[in-house]
């Protein structure tokens, strides 16, 4: 299935007003002119770059209030890196939900198990395969990362998408993006979405050009069953204002 790009290459420079430098010590809060440029900015380059897709599931961006600008390596652990480029990917809601989600559970998990360790505890993320001291750089090679990073893996060689939403690992990296995330709940999401669309066309022609339509992403078996529903609930519809 089309999953729209591999990467994120180019990588998107600063938007125009903004430098690296003017960033330095802000939190990703910050009202500051040149945060605000960069957050826009960045949002509409990377929309760009990503041909409108999910850094994670690959689905359609569409309503701008419900795309995020995600920082893979947390900020709350490394506010360092929270204005970071390379550290910054567009997501769906959902994505962005569970990703919160494994997040706080995991640092639970990290926080307890640390609980009686004497001197520093390292510094670690989910998403990176190696441990960072507090003035590290940013990681910046495929290596360094635990789950596919949309700026440094090739997507298709750690997840493969088919039709009707079903993710499947093609290296250690991908199947924990997909274990993570959920990924493989997408499907299901997507199913009653189409459902929906379907249902809101009027005639069976129109219908039909939907389904039709949709094929590349859904199984032909779904979109039936989709079509059957809609019918039948119609049917239904029918007979009720009949009988009133
Ligand atoms: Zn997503």
């Amino acid at each position: 299935m089309n999953i729209g790009f591999e990467k994120i290459a180019p990588t998107p420079g600063y938007p125009a007003g903004t430098t690296a430098a003017a960033l330095i010590g802000l939190t990703w809060e910050s009202r500051a002119n040149v945060a605000i440029a960069f957050r826009g900015g960045l949002k509409l380059a990377l929309r760009t770059v990503q041909l409108g897709r999910c850094c994670f599931c690959r689905r359609h961006l569409y309503d701008d209030y419900a795309t995020h600008l995600e920082h893979f390596v947390d900020k709350a652990t490394f506010p360092r890196f929270a204005y970071e480029i390379r550290n910054l990917a567009l997501s769906c809601g959902t994505c962005n939900i569970r990703k919160n989600a494994y997040f706080s559970t995991w640092d639970r998990r990290y926080r307890f198990m640390t609980r009686n360790f004497v001197g520093p505890v390292l510094i670690r993320c989910p998403v990176l395969s190696v441990a960072l001291n507090s003035c590290d750089a940013f990681p910046a090679i495929p290596a360094n990362f635990s789950w596919v990073n949309p700026h440094f893996h090739n997507y298709s060689q750690h997840i493969l998408v088919a039709r009707g939403w079903v993710f499947e690992g093609q290296s250690p990296e991908g199947r924990r993006t997909i274990r993570s995330l959920k990924l493989n709940e997408v499907g299901q999401i997507e199913r009653r979405a189409l459902a929906e669309r379907l249902e809101a066309r009027g005639g069976a022609l129109s219908m039909l050009v939907g389904a039709i339509s949709v094929l590349d992403q859904h199984r032909a078996n779904d979109v039936k069953d989709a079509i059957i529903k809609v019918i039948r609930r119609r049917r239904e519809a029918a007979k009720a204002s009949g009988g009133n």
